[in-house]
């Protein structure tokens, strides 16, 4: 399998509320994109393990996913070690991502911190030769094989790491992307994840069937920052993202006319 798009989250519902829109544009375009939770999210303050992978299968199919797994780490005791390192990199190799996005190293919830690290240091490990104790001896001949076709070991790394705006501020995202005509799409996406968020935005709800992200301010916040992020680019609504590299530009013209239309 080959992706063009690795998204990378913690538990089963971040990709969509951070990036749904955008996975949504992209897959339009005809991209092949795929998502990886690191956990089933059974920590949560709602929902069971089973009840979040029926929510899950439901906004996978909204998605029109060419890949999607769901691995067992501990959610909320989520760590970055060499086990969790080894299974994404495993993947990374398998589904062979251009680029991935992912959450940044300062975020308010410890488990998605550990996404980042996990997969920063897996995107580059991956380039490395496989450990002789990941093979056998069969694999081991045809990993030689192919290491000498291909020629070096950065063209297997992904070639870009994006992060996530988690709901720590940041000073102005890298780049957005318009996801204006997917708003409505990426709200029933998120709306798939029931135990976690109000299917009824303006629901009031008793303080002990409460969290942050499900309350009506979730709406709020939801809203408020695809408006803040679209009218940076001069669209309606965006979804902001972070890179640690800058952007190459080519042409300076298109590229800032581009930016109110
Ligand atoms: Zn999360």
């Amino acid at each position: 399998m080959k992706l063009d798009y690795l998204f990378v989250g913690a538990h089963p519902d971040d990709c969509e509320i951070f990036a749904g829109g955008t996975i949504l544009n992209l897959k339009n375009q005809g991209a092949r994109v795929g998502i990886l939770d690191l956990t089933r999210g059974e920590a949560g303050t709602f929902g069971d393990s089973q009840t979040r992978k029926q929510e899950l299968d439901k906004a996978s199919q909204l998605l029109g996913l060419d890949y999607r797994e769901t691995l067992d780490f501990p959610d909320g005791r989520l760590e970055d070690t060499a086990q969790a390192r080894d299974r994404v990199i495993t993947i990374l190799r398998a589904t062979k991502p251009e680029v991935i996005f992912t959450f940044p190293s300062i975020c308010r919830h410890p488990d998605h911190e550990a996404v980042h690290y996990i997969v920063r240091k897996s995107a580059y490990l991956c380039g490395l030769k496989p450990r002789q104790s990941e093979t056998t001896n069969q694999q081991r001949r045809e990993s030689m094989d192919q290491q000498r076709r291909e020629t070096t070991d950065q063209q297997r790394r992904p070639c870009g790491l994006v992060e996530f705006i988690e709901f720590y501020p940041v000073e102005k995202p890298s780049f957005v992307i318009d996801v204006t005509d997917y708003y409505e799409q990426k709200k029933a996406l998120v709306k798939c994840f029931s135990t976690q968020v109000l299917t009824d935005e303006k629901a009031e709800v008793s303080a002990a069937h409460t969290t942050f992200i499900r309350s009506s301010a979730f709406w709020d916040n939801f809203e408020g920052r695809l408006k803040w992020f679209g009218s940076l680019i001069g669209v309606r609504y965006g979804e902001g993202f972070m890179t640690a590299q800058p952007l190459r530009v080519e042409n300076p013209i298109s590229h800032f006319k581009k930016r109110f239309r």
